[in-house]
């Protein structure tokens, strides 16, 4: 086997760019055992297209590098999504829509491959037996027929498999298969206590989470492994080493989290509270006052990231002496593997 030239990166968060996670609709044709939309907190709203054009104009920099993920609910069910598309790359968007994988409305007839930057598919195993309990019957089946078709049209494609103690120790099949299947890149998640999985903290549920030890004997090398094979593969950091800086994306960088209620996060681990920084009211961007997100982004704690000790403290470990064996990196700080071009 020919070995490939890998760069490895800690992606930091880069100096003026944006990404804009733009939610359309809350509804979905699944009902995923870790579905993190939480219909109390995000409504159950489908966005007009009309509106969805003015908050497209609202967060638009088109002299900047601006990235738009567009998300659900499940994105395909909205009947205009091809047009809002074209929209957005008229606005100098790079657009991505992160898809459950069952594309309704006809999307890869309905846009080209140049019109979209990327399409993501959400895939939790390697086969039908791992993906299934977690997503539903026949998600499996019907999500890579429909990844292989966008291939073969040409679309660059994308796979997220969010990780939990339901599948980690399934993640090491999917570098081969996606590699296979001609995907493009490869984004290992890690499942977050929001929505339906944090229902389970009682302890009477699922415990979903994964243990650190467990997470980094397994996934830094298997996306080193899809790197290999030729996928550009994207996991979060998770666990600071000693001696690196911890910084909140909520201070840095320019992260807007939008829902069809009008609530604006820059924190996605705070979106099953009603403590979003902003509020989109008559299609203006409103800063919201009082007690929101942005109070935790300057508390300096020794476990990393504020939110997430008020939230999933499991996954933090201590030693002796009571300290943090390693500090939380903020959620949206991710790692990069990516083959290198001879
Ligand atoms: S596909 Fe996404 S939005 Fe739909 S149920 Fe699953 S996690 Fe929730
Ligand atoms: S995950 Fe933590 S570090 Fe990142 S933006 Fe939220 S509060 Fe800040």
């Amino acid at each position: 086997m020919i070995e490939r030239k890998l760069a490895a990166r800690t992606v930091g968060f880069k100096a003026g760019e944006r990404n804009v996670f733009l939610h359309l609709l809350t509804a979905c044709n699944l009902s995923c055992r870790h579905c993190y939309i939480n219909p109390s907190q995000h409504g159950t709203t489908t966005l007009p297209t009309g509106t969805v054009l003015k908050w497209l104009k609202l967060f638009a920099r088109p002299e900047r590098p601006s990235n738009l993920i567009l998300l659900g609910g499940e994105p395909t069910m909205h009947p205009d999504l091809a047009g809002i598309i074209r929209a957005a790359k008229a606005l100098r968007y790079a657009v991505t829509v992160d898809s459950n994988g069952f594309l309704f409305h006809d999307l890869l007839d309905r846009v080209s491959p140049e019109e979209l930057d990327f399409l993501s598919f959400s895939l939790d195993g390697p086969e039908p037996a791992i993906n299934d309990p977690i997503r539903g019957e026949n998600v499996f089946t019907t999500c890579t027929t429909n990844l292989q078709k966008a291939v073969r049209k040409g679309f660059h494609t994308s796979v997220i498999y969010t990780v939990s103690s339901l599948n980690i120790d399934h993640l090491h099949r999917m570098p081969a298969l996606l590699a296979e299947f001609g995907v493009k890149r490869f984004f290992i998640q890690v499942i977050g206590l929001r929505g339906k999985s944090a229902a389970g903290r009682s302890g009477m549920e699922t415990n979903w989470q994964v243990d650190p030890g467990h997470w980094l004997e397994v996934v830094p090398a298997v996306a080193r492994e899809a790197a290999e094979l030729g996928l550009d593969v994207t996991f979060p950091k998770v666990f600071l080493e000693p001696g690196e800086q911890f910084e909140c994306a909520g201070n840095v960088a320019e992260n807007y989290f939008i829902f069809p209620n009008g609530r604006v996060y820059q924190c996605p681990l705070c979106e099953d509270y009603p403590i979003h920084s902003f509020s989109i009211k008559e299609d203006q961007l409103v800063k919201n006052d009082g007690l929101t997100e942005a109070r935790f982004f300057s508390l300096s704690i020794p476990e990393g990231c504020v939110m997430n000790k008020l939230l999933q403290p499991d996954n933090i470990d201590y030693g002796d002496d009571g300290t943090p064996r390693h500090r939380i990196s903020c959620c949206l700080l991710k790692q990069e593997i990516v083959p290198l071009m001879d």
